[in-house]
């Protein structure tokens, strides 16, 4: 790699990623192996086919397999990381879940499943790495997947947007306190991406034009779209960047 582009390898590094089995989550775990990272992908079922990609590359992949959705799994996450790698530089906390309801009809039920996965859970786990990473004093850099809903607030998806304008700000303030540490918190804002995630949506057809004609780039986004932003805030070329929300979104909020 020429010299001015190595602050963007990865190589030596060691990168957690949430939601590693599918969608953005999965696409990152390649992009990383693709950087030179060791992957640790975390998902509630198995990540085979990740695992393929990253062997593709001739990456390396743990997986470890825990359901986000309870806390208390967290310390068995970081024992497994710990077992393959001496220490963790990069979180990337991609996992999350949407339930699309009239705001009239949300159950506690659905509210809390949403915030405990795509905001506590979010907090629990960076506070966590962070631990270590001051107490080693070698710094570390965490990765929030954040969504165009930190800024706007949607339709019919209040609890997402409840957590997901959490993110936003909880990538400010984690980054005011760590940033000293040689922390780096920031996040990555995705627009209307093609995953899982957004497959209700796309399969509404007047939504989906909705959306659609409102994309200056004028496609919906793919999880590929991500990774260079994603390699970008996992590297040293971040260094000096904390707190900040990129958005990956084809234009969305320049509209
Ligand atoms: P996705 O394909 O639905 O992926 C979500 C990931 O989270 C999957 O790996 C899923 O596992 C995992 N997950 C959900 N609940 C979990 C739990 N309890 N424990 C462990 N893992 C769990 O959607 P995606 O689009 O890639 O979403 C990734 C992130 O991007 C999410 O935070 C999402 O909110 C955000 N985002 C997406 C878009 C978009 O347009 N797609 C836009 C903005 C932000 P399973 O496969 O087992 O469910």
């Amino acid at each position: 790699m020429p010299q001015n582009l190595s602050m963007f390898s990865l190589a030596g590094k060691t990168a957690l990623v949430t939601g590693a089995n599918t969608g953005l989550g999965q696409g990152i775990c390649a992009a990383y192996a693709a950087a030179g990272a060791n992957v640790i992908g975390v998902a509630r079922r198995s990540c085979q086919e990740t695992a393929d990609k990253i062997k593709a590359v001739d990456g390396n992949f743990t997986e470890i397999i825990a359901d986000l959705s309870d806390i208390n799994v967290i310390p068995h996450i970081v024992e497994e990381a710990g077992k393959d790698y001496s220490r963790v530089d990069i979180l990337v906390n991609n996992a999350g879940i949407i339930k699309r309801c009239d705001s009239v009809d949300v159950t506690m039920e659905d509210w809390d499943a949403v915030v405990n996965l795509n905001e506590k859970m979010v907090f629990f786990l960076s506070q966590a790495f962070a631990k270590n990473w001051i107490r080693d004093n070698q710094g570390g850099k965490i990765i929030n997947i954040a969504s165009m809903l930190s800024y706007q607030g949607g339709i019919r998806v209040p609890s997402y947007t409840a957590s997901k304008s959490a993110i936003m700000g909880l990538t400010r303030a984690l980054a005011n306190e760590w940033a000293k540490y040689g922390i780096n918190v920031n996040a990555i804002a995705p627009g209307y991406m093609a995953t899982n995630n957004t497959q209700n949506l796309r399969s509404d057809e007047q939504r989906s034009e909705e959306i659609l004609s409102r994309i200056p780039a004028g496609r919906w986004g793919t999880p590929e779209d991500t990774t260079g932003a994603a390699i970008f805030l996992a590297s040293d070329a971040a260094s000096y960047v904390h707190g900040f929300t990129l958005a990956v979104d084809g234009g969305w909020l320049a509209r």
